[in-house]
């Protein structure tokens, strides 16, 4: 998961890095009383995933209200790499003396997160690495070989800092390094990395993307704006199962577990079907999660039946059973439903869903599951004459 500039930046000054005083707004006047409030001279700046915004004019530095309100009725709506401007970051304007540039972010080829830094920092990076490639300086560790500070200031000294900066950069490299560590980011980059015209460092951009496998140990961050997810996505981040959609299918997948889920993926299509996604429910289900599971799926585009295949190991087949029959109650799901199941409460599992008028495969495979499945969706489709 990608954050937002603003949102890095709350994480960077949780972990001490200084960053510049700022607000988001999303519309002219409140960028006017953001700017007034910081004295009028200030920077706006678009708030989107996309980076190089300097360069497309999404980043203007004003000296008063009334700029600020222009600045943001001009970026306000502009498209960036695909995307809106809606909101915008009006943030206390920097005397900049130097831009330095600090990156951390994962090498594949080492297998270790690597320390990038150069002095030259600022829009013309990638540039800098290209043609001066001795002014980035690159520094691999992991946790087996933490980096030190005076590994740090030996590196910053030969990039060319001394004095009081080498001190002030060395301690925001520190403390990127913990970001980067304790939030399972992928990337931690801050670029520029302003030296003030005072002596500080202050980070004046930030780019910081978690790792998603990771989100659930950071449940308190609350991302401005979520990157490329749907509702229903979303939806199942929530829930906490893992979860993609398959467009062009009709056969709504449940599976306890990421192998059976593929299995049963893999015997829909084998009989001509078309799986419409891959939803694994995870381990120590509860009845909530099994109905959100069964909510996601019921509402995935094209799904017109849900195949739930699961086992009771770790997972209770009667909570699970509670949790198919609650969502289709509540949320009043009106497609046919096979369930096969089998393990831990299955007696009790079984006898609540046929209670409640299901068909249920208690000894048979995957296959006999899939083929009631693609047999109730050919009749349901018959029926109402439904020739997609
Ligand atoms: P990016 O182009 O999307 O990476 O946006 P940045 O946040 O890095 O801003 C681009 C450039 O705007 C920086 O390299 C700076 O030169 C300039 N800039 C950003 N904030 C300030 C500021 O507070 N004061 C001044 N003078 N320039 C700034
Ligand atoms: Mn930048």
């Amino acid at each position: 998961m990608k954050l937002i500039e603003k949102d890095g930046k709350e994480v960077f000054q949780r972990f001490g890095i200084p960053v510049p005083l700022g607000r988001l707004v999303r519309d002219p006047e409140a960028a006017a009383a953001a700017a007034a409030a910081l004295g009028g001279r200030a920077v706006v700046k678009a708030q989107v995933l996309t980076g190089k915004r300097g360069k497309a004019g999404a980043v203007r530095l004003v000296d008063s209200a009334e700029q600020a309100s222009q600045a943001a009725a001009g970026i306000i709506g502009l498209n960036l790499g695909g995307e809106q401007v809606e909101t915008i970051l009006v943030e206390e304007r920097l005397e900049i003396a130097r831009e330095l540039y600090a990156g951390i972010t994962l090498d594949p080829g080492r297998g270790t997160a690597v320390l990038i830094f150069s002095v030259r920092g600022g829009m013309d990076i990638e540039e800098v690495a290209a043609t001066a490639p001795e002014a980035v300086v690159t520094m691999p560790f992991d946790e087996v070989e933490p980096v030190r500070r005076h590994t740090l200031y030996a590196m910053a000294k030969q990039a060319g800092l001394h004095g009081s900066e080498l001190v002030v950069v060395v301690d925001v490299l520190f403390r990127l390094m913990r970001v980067f560590e304790d939030m399972d980011a992928t990337t931690a980059e801050i670029n520029p990395l302003v030296i003030t015209a005072a002596g500080k460092a202050i980070a004046a951009d930030a780019k910081l993307v978690i790792d998603d496998s990771a989100l659930f140990r950071h449940k308190d961050l609350i991302p401005t704006k979520t990157e490329g997810l749907g509702e229903l996505e979303k939806a199942a981040q929530q829930a906490g199962v893992a979860y993609v959609p398959l467009p062009g299918g009709d056969v709504g997948v449940i599976a306890g577990g990421a192998g059976l889920a593929l299995a049963t993926m893999d015997t829909v299509s084998s009989m001509r079907g078309r799986p419409a996604d891959f939803l694994d429910v995870g381990g120590g289900v509860s009845v909530d999660r099994m109905a959100a599971s069964m909510r996601i799926v019921a509402n995935t585009p094209g799904v017109k039946g849900i195949l739930v295949n699961v086992f009771g190991g770790i997972n209770n087949c009667e909570l699970m059973a509670k949790g198919v029959l609650k969502a289709i109650d509540e949320a009043h799901i009106d497609l046919p439903v096979v369930v096969k199941m089998r393990g831990h409460s299955q007696e009790e599992g079984w006898a609540l869903l046929e209670a409640a008028g299901f068909e249920v495969i208690k000894t048979g495979t995957t296959g006999d599951a899939v083929r009631l499945m693609l047999r109730k969706i050919g009749e349901r489709t018959e029926a109402h004459g439904d020739l997609r």
